[in-house]
């Protein structure tokens, strides 16, 4: 299968977090997604690896994914490692993504900023002749790093006001893992999910009133913008 986006993360629910309103809403536009999981997650306090893949299979049916795998990356144990490297190489030549979405390269979490790294090297690898991989080599045309997590500044802003509310549920399907039920329900996990939620809603909206729209996803790209018409640049200034 030939995709024309993947999202790469460490832990299933890390794209549906910070990409998954701009997966949906390539996917409405036409294009073939995909999502590329390094970890099970099997490190989570909760869920059995099963419900925890149920619910990561849910979530891509509810974004409209059209591949989603995981590369078998011990959770918390995230490294670039020539055999991690090598493995994700396959997987690009396999599926020849025209663009890849990456965590952005610093991070809290030391899986999130060892998978941005394992990412933009698997890619650069994929492109290599000499390797023991099968395919044709082949490289993503273009590589944008999710910034959700981070805080730095973007670079752009993909407007998904009209995706909002199916990427929370895409989120919420990972019930497993937010959602206590009964007595845990007074429990601090039950406080995080709030907490969760209210972060999401506030970034993408604080990012959707960057551009002028009610709720956005912001990214990085290394490379500069290439305009032709200069007139119809979009978001106004005063
Ligand atoms: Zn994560």
């Amino acid at each position: 299968m030939k995709l024309d986006l993947l999202a790469i993360a460490a832990h299933p629910d890390d794209v549906e977090l910070t990409c998954g309103g701009t997966l949906l809403k390539m996917a409405q536009l036409g294009y073939k997604t995909g999502i590329l999981d390094l970890t099970a997650g099997e490190m989570g306090t909760r869920g059995t690896p099963e419900t925890r893949a149920k619910e990561a299979a849910k979530a891509a049916k509810l974004l409209r994914v059209s591949w989603r795998e995981t590369l078998g990356v011990p959770d918390s144990d995230v490294q670039a490692s020539r055999q991690h490297k090598l493995a994700l190489a396959q997987v690009i030549r396999n599926l020849q993504p025209h663009a890849v979405i990456l965590p952005y390269w610093e991070a809290r979490h030391p899986d999130h900023y060892h998978a941005s790294t394992l990412g933009y090297e698997g890619c650069f690898l994929a492109g290599l002749k000499q390797l023991p991989l099968d395919g044709e080599p082949f490289r993503p045309f273009k590589i944008l790093y999710s910034i959700s997590y981070a805080d730095v500044r973007p670079t752009l802003v993909v407007d998904i006001t009209a995706q909002f509310e199916q990427r929370r549920r895409a989120i919420l399907a990972y019930g497993s893992q937010f959602l206590p039920k009964g007595a845990a329900k007074k429990s601090k996990v039950f406080l995080a999910i709030d907490r969760l939620e209210d972060e999401m809603n506030q970034l993408a909206r604080h990012y959707g009133q960057k551009i002028g729209v009610k709720y956005g996803e912001p990214f990085l790209q290394k490379e500069l913008m290439k305009v032709d018409d200069v007139v119809k640049l979009e978001v106004r200034s005063i």
